[in-house]
């Protein structure tokens, strides 16, 4: 018998008919978000459930007694509750390597967008404003040969000291809890302690995963190290900096800008202070968001609930459940 498994979200007709290979296919048909109750009752007779952001808790689990598999469309697995998981033998899988170079690009495209103040100046242009030259008060700031501090150099971290170093010169550092003696010789970058990075960067790219450790990582404290002309770039989780903080420290000329692509919360409020700020790069969590990498993403995820339900030991099962 082939095993049952949910899709909560919209997939490509490509990646439902290789599921339905191996595996009795239901899903979720419309594009709004699936209400709870309803993929609760989904979940009833589930053994596996593919899925991106879903919260995937004990509650989840209760109400899914045949579930042994959840492949989330994401490298990012903070909407799993490993503890809940690990308990009652639950697989989990993500999508590592194969969004890299898509949200790295994103990365740049925030620092780029932000420095040279690219939104602003479009709405500049759009709004009929450029009647002359621009006039040094809407100068922006140099990218390349600037200095650059990771915190979380992995897999996409590397993907954005790569383009920094050899695309644009630019003198790269980066923070974790652990040193990466190859990525220093390879990429040529420094490892520096969170409180220098943050003290010495031109540009912060925030790119840790979301745990109970990184949480709040950069708050009112950590802005207040960095210089009065740094630029903040958020693509990890809105929840690993604290937002008030930062708007705080925007407001108050303590950095010079932010580029954020996640936010604490998700679609973010209508009345939310960054969506008047002009020195606020707001971007709605389109790290991965190509056709081609999404693309690639969704049937990595598909390949990884097939394994985690046909008996093979999946390559993407998350760290904390191996
Ligand atoms: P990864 O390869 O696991 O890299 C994460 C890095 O963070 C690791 O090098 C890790 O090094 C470091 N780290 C973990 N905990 C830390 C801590 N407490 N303090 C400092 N550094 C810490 O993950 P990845 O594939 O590069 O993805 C990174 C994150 O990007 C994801 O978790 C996700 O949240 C986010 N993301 C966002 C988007 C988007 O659309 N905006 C798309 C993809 C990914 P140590 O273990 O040595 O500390």
């Amino acid at each position: 018998m082939k095993p049952n498994v949910f899709i909560d979200r919209n997939v490509s007709s490509e990646v439902e008919a290789y599921l339905a290979q191996y595996c009795t296919v239901d899903k979720w048909e419309e594009s709004s978000p699936i209400p709870r109750e309803i993929l609760l009752k989904k979940l009833e007779n589930a053994e596996g459930l593919l899925t991106a952001g879903t919260q995937v808790d004990a509650e989840l689990i209760e109400n899914a007694p045949r579930l042994k598999a959840v492949s989330s469309i994401s490298v990012g697995y903070n909407h799993f509750d490993l503890d809940a998981m690990r308990e009652n033998g639950i697989i989990g899988t993500h999508t590592p390597h194969v969004l890299d170079d898509t949200v790295a690009d994103l990365a740049l495209a925030l620092m780029l967008g932000t420095a040279r103040r690219v939104a602003e100046l479009d709405r500049y242009v759009k709004e009929g404003q450029w009647k002359a030259g621009i006039g040094n008060t809407w100068f922006g700031q140099d990218v390349h040969h600037a200095k650059l501090g990771i915190i979380g150099m992995g897999r996409i971290g590397e993907a954005v000291a790569r383009r920094a170093r050899f695309g644009f010169d630019m003198d790269v550092a980066y923070f974790n809890r652990s040193r990466k003696p190859e990525a220093e010789a390879q990429l040529g970058v420094r490892y520096l302690s969170l409180n220098d990075l943050l003290a010495e960067s031109d540009f912060i790219v925030m790119l840790a995963p979301l745990t109970t450790e990184t949480n709040k990582l950069i708050g009112q404290e950590q802005f207040k190290l960095m210089k009065p002309t740094a630029i903040f770039i958020n693509v990890s989780r809105g929840q690993t900096i604290d937002e008030a903080a930062l708007i705080e420290a925007l407001q108050a000329g303590t950095i010079t800008a932010a580029g954020l692509d996640v936010f604490e919360q998700e679609p973010i409020p209508e009345n939310h202070p960054f969506l008047t700020m002009n020195n606020v790069l707001t971007l709605p969590h389109i790290g991965s968001a190509t056709e081609a990498t999404r693309a690639n993403m969704a049937m990595l995820a598909a390949r990884n609930l097939v394994h985690a339900l046909t008996g093979q030991t999946p390559t993407n099962t998350v760290a904390e459940l191996r």
